[in-house]
């Protein structure tokens, strides 16, 4: 055998096989998407994603006390309005009241360390369903939209969010919230985190089952990314970074690891996120449910796989588990 054949005495020990990977998970990399409902009290298993609940904001202490203890440190808020009105520009999106609102007050009073992202869309909270205002003819009317965007971030921001992350994909909208916040002097107070390349997915129903916010008719085919296109999605990217992205993102992140590659390398310079989406943890754990393999294996697998990709931050549903399974 040749001298160049011999690998494994490089990996023979488990610290020299964790010496094989460029970056560690670790836990400040891992940011748990939390579901807020409108009913203070609330604490309703979600049944599409296993152990997870809506909460209400009266459940925060009990419920992220424990986490943070283990070394939460980042957590983005989804809204679910199950009891106000709905119409047509998304209004209760920002209601003072609202449970986002009351949410991001509440979190920076109990857990004044823990960094809060609001997910920023209108879907939601229009009557309609989609992720903008609609013009007569039930098609996106970008112009408001982005403007209606850029109004819920400044009030989020304004609340205490540490970071808003549009997940709507309208064209101009990082662009229009940059500008939104120079103007209310929060440029330098909140972190826009851009959901740069959407694709429209088959494994966000579990989320729409948590957030009820399938759209009423169509669908969002019009400004999320077809699966095939990678060329779009390295434009979309290049577009947020230009429009003054402070994070990229990448959704969802499994399928789509060539796309996370290829936006490390369109934009070295920026943190560049990943969400591990509601399909994909139900899917590792109807894996797992099925003998197909180990839960904690495949999850370590999964997510290091987006790490080797490129990712230095992934949103995840298994952030819990992983605050146990990692030491730091
Ligand atoms: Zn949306």
């Amino acid at each position: 055998m040749d001298i160049s054949s011999i690998l494994q005495g490089g990996y023979q020990h488990p610290l020299s096989r964790s010496w094989q990977g460029r970056r560690q998970l670790t836990k400040s990399m891992f940011m748990y998407p939390i579901f807020i409902t409108d009913d203070p009290d609330a604490s309703v298993v979600i049944s599409s994603l296993p152990g997870q609940r809506r909460w209400g904001v009266n459940q925060l202490e009990s419920f992220l006390g424990p986490l943070v203890k283990k070394g939460l440190k980042s957590v983005i808020l989804f809204g679910v309005p199950l009891n106000c009105e709905k119409d047509g520009r998304g209004t209760p999106a920002d209601d003072p009241s609202g449970p986002v609102i009351q949410a991001i007050k509440k979190i920076r009073l109990l857990f004044p360390s823990l960094y809060i992202a609001c997910d920023v869309c209108l879907c939601e909270y229009t009557s309609h369903g989609h992720c903008g205002l609609l013009h007569t003819d039930g098609t996106i009317n970008t112009k408001p939209s982005v403007l209606r965007l850029a109004e819920v971030s400044v009030n989020y921001a304004k609340a205490g969010a540490h970071c808003v992350a549009p997940s709507d994909m309208m064209d101009g909208r990082i662009k229009a919230i940059k500008q939104a916040f120079i103007d209310a002097d929060l440029a330098s107070k909140c972190t826009l985190m851009s959901y740069s390349a959407k694709f429209a997915s088959a494994l966000y129903g579990p989320f729409r089952d948590a957030a009820g916010s399938a759209p009423s008719f169509g669908d969002r085919k019009c400004y999320q990314l077809p699966p095939t296109a990678k060329g779009l999605a390295r434009r979309a990217i290049q577009r947020d970074m230009v429009e003054g992205a402070d994070i990229i993102m990448v959704k969802p992140a499994l399928p789509y690891l060539d796309i996370i590659s290829d936006a490390a390398q369109l934009a070295p310079d920026h943190p560049l996120a990943c969400y591990q989406v509601s399909g994909e943890f139900a899917m590792v754990h109807a894996g797992a449910a099925a003998g197909v393999y180990d839960l904690k294996t495949m999850a370590f697998e999964t997510t290091e796989s987006m790490v080797r990709a490129g990712a230095t931050l992934i949103l995840s549903y298994f952030t819990p588990d992983f605050l146990d399974w990692l030491e730091m």
